[in-house]
């Protein structure tokens, strides 16, 4: 398998393989990471990480694929935290009296896209297969934030939403926030109806994420994270701040969840974030 990235790095702890941001490496108080399919104990259509409840795997293998994962990455299981994502764009602060005993079903928060804590030592946790990780970092004030930005989510905001609970219920300074965009599907393969183009035109954006190869045809390409990216600086995070992967999940649908590259025959990858 061969990986190529300017912008991220893939890692091996025993058989557990897994992506790294290379501008988020250099910050020693938090861990982060983007799980690929190795190193786990799923099979067929869900070989072999597959961190999703949701996708019909055997919960077992699924648990054990956490306790694998956790136990590679050093991530107390404890204190993980997790989404049950819905497409929209609702962020959820985690503060002590949120992380809940009990099973990982258990301690995820429903109908919530995105999560951001200050609490050293818990994990977040959200769910990808072709749609957009938000990682977002204020190296000031120390805290870290993950969103899922789909398309639906990316029109809804979400990532705009993001930096305002930073400001909001932090104090932080949009241009303290440090963010990492993906892995992604690319605009390569990110083929859509121009139907709901108009969904992206209402946010008023420069159109450098639209490609149209065909102008007669009523189709287009769109790379959701230049959308994010443009979002993001709307919002005031600076253009050094912001990088966007080039890892394409369906191109690499080997090493990572996609659900085109697959009918949506897939497992769910997941993106983490942790204060250490
Ligand atoms: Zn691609």
């Amino acid at each position: 398998m061969k990986f190529q990235s300017q912008t991220m790095n893939i890692n091996f702890k025993n058989a557990v393989g897994y992506l790294t941001f290379k501008n988020l490496e250099k910050f020693s108080f938090l861990k982060h990471c983007f799980s690929t399919r190795l190193g786990g104990v799923s099979r067929g259509q869900f070989k072999s990480m597959n961190l999703s409840y949701s996708q019909g795997d055997i919960a077992e293998n699924v648990e054990e694929n956490y306790k694998i994962f956790c136990e590679a990455l050093d991530f107390n299981m404890e204190k993980l935290v997790l989404t049950s994502q819905i497409h929209g764009s609702k962020i959820k602060c985690i503060y002590e009296n949120d992380i809940k005993s009990g099973t990982l079903n258990s301690r995820k928060f429903s109908g919530i896209d995105g999560l951001i804590t200050d609490i050293k030592g818990v994990t977040l946790a959200t769910f990808h297969a072709d749609c957009p990780a938000i990682f977002m970092v204020d190296s000031v004030k120390k805290v870290v934030g993950l969103a899922h930005a789909g398309w639906k989510g990316t029109v809804q905001e979400i990532a705009k939403k993001l930096v305002e609970k930073f400001v909001l219920e932090y104090g932080s300074s949009p241009s303290d926030l440090i963010c990492s965009l993906g892995p992604a599907i690319g605009q390569c393969c990110f083929e859509v109806s121009t139907d709901i183009l108009p969904e992206f035109e209402k946010l008023g954006l420069p159109k450098t994420y639209l490609k149209r190869y065909d102008k007669n045809s009523d189709k287009a390409n769109i790379d959701l994270l230049e959308v994010n990216k443009q979002i993001l600086l709307k919002e005031g995070v600076l253009k050094e701040n912001i990088v966007k992967s080039d890892v394409c999940t369906k191109c690499n649908h080997d090493l990572l969840f996609s659900h085109r590259a697959t009918n949506g025959k897939r497992g769910g990858s997941a993106a983490f974030i942790s204060i250490v």
